[in-house]
């Protein structure tokens, strides 16, 4: 196999073995343990040294890795990559079962974040997530993962002859039309407590103690390489493990430096990020705060570390797409496998500036890869991201950026081959700096 095949191949691993945020932070965690980088307890105290490799965890969704660097920490900064850990979807309600008619059986989900609902149906679905158990201690339960590796539940689409304008655009609506189906009712089956008994069977525990649970559904199927060259990535979520990846291979693969690197992956972009665990939290800040004043520097040093510092917001972008190409700016066309894209917006939902931008495309040309730019067209509403949410908390020059896919929100989305091959170089010759 190839490297760009290989580099493919190891993103649809990753991603096929994170289907929820605590998976994917618990994978991240074990390569991050596996390189020798320690773990650090957000409520323990740390020592720190330069040179030292650590991470820490919040939430058990989002985490934050770093090498120290050997120079002083107030003079050479932070090198920071950020990306998210979660994907739209849904998520299991309390008291989920339903039973229709005394012969199906339905669980309810709320929506999270902004899915394409259409996608999500006649898939083989399944569930994964946290579910947390009793403990001694009240105020800390104890959090245990569950993934059920195997086709579960399906949501059913109405036949056309049922829905003669299903592809006319019908709206769906979310509390009726897309509850997964889990099961037929039998008289053995103990239907109202079936969700919680299949997760404690699974994880071999008693299902009463199980006081609580925070669950998605995903799709069973694994992602793959497609096109005639072999040329894309079809994969549930590359909004944004791919991103959340790259970033962690960057890191790893990083030598010694004199500056600071870091790789935080944030949870809850999808729905604002203003979370404890998201980017709209000061958790960046008091991290950074803390690895300062753990040197043995004081706020003054902690200052200018800020202001010796770089971000790169590393979420995903929208490449022109075949059937819509009048959807995007006349003059900006990123397109598949032409390189990472520098996301730019006037009214600043992108942090880019020509200043930040300039940074980055002068990354690109140093490691020899492609980049592009992308710019909404004037008369449409794009997205937000992680960037401009983290610099109210903390004002670091940064820059938007992401790899160019279609269908951004759909169960199942695609990128390029090459452009995950790009993106590790940028990110390996950032942290390289
Ligand atoms: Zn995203």
């Amino acid at each position: 196999m190839n490297l760009d095949k290989q580099q493919a191949q190891e993103l649809i691993d990753f991603i096929h073995e994170s289907p929820s945020t605590y998976h994917a932070v618990n994978n991240i965690r074990e390569e991050l343990n596996e390189a020798g980088f320690q773990e650090l307890d957000l409520r323990e105290e740390w020592t720190l040294e330069k040179g030292g490799k650590y991470f820490t965890t919040k939430n058990g969704s989002a985490l934050f890795a770093f090498v120290i660097g050997k120079g002083e920490i107030e003079e050479e900064g932070f090198q920071l990559i950020c990306a998210h850990s979660d994907a739209p979807g849904f998520k299991i309600k309390p008291n989920p079962e339903i039973a229709v008619e005394g012969n199906y059986l339905k669980l309810n989900t709320e929506v999270y974040g902004g899915p394409i609902l259409r996608t999500w149906m006649d898939r083989p679905l399944s569930i994964a997530g946290r579910v947390s158990v009793k403990s001694n201690d009240p105020l800390n339960p104890e959090h245990l993962y569950v993934k059920i590796d195997r086709p579960l539940m399906v949501i059913p689409n109405l036949a056309i002859h049922m829905n003669r304008e299903v592809n006319e655009g019908g709206a769906l609506n979310k509390q009726k039309d897309m509850l997964p189906l889990l099961a037929m009712i039998t008289d053995e089956m103990e239907k109202d407590n079936c969700l919680v008994n299949l997760m404690a069977e699974e994880l071999k525990i008693d299902a009463e103690a199980i006081i609580d649970f925070d669950i998605n559904l995903f799709e069973v199927e694994k992602g793959c390489i497609l096109g005639l060259n072999e040329e894309f990535i079809s994969a549930p979520k590359l909004d944004d493990l791919a991103m959340s990846h790259a970033g962690l291979k960057a890191l790893l693969a990083s030598g010694e430096s004199k500056k600071t690197r870091m790789l935080a992956i944030f949870d809850n972009e999808e729905v604002g990020s203003l979370t404890k665990q998201g980017a709209g939290s000061p958790v960046l800040r008091h991290l950074l705060q803390r690895i300062v004043f753990k040197l043995g520097k004081d706020m003054e040093a902690f200052h200018r570390a800020v202001y010796n510092s770089f971000m790169i917001s590393a979420d995903m972008a929208h490449a022109v797409h075949p059937n819509g190409t009048e959807k995007h700016d006349p003059t900006n066309r990123p397109y598949i496998n032409k390189g990472p894209v520098i996301k730019i917006h006037a009214n600043q939902k992108y942090t880019t500036d020509g200043d930040s931008g300039t940074v980055f495309e002068t990354l690109c040309k140093n490691a020899e890869v492609p980049y592009q730019k992308f710019v909404n067209r004037s008369d449409l509403v794009g997205g937000s991201t992680l960037g401009n949410v983290s610099t109210g908390q903390v004002d670091i020059r940064t820059v938007d950026i992401g790899n160019p896919m279609f269908a951004m929100h759909s169960v199942r989305e695609t990128g390029g081959v090459k452009d995950n091959v790009y993106i590790r170089k940028v990110f390996t010759s950032f942290f390289g700096l």
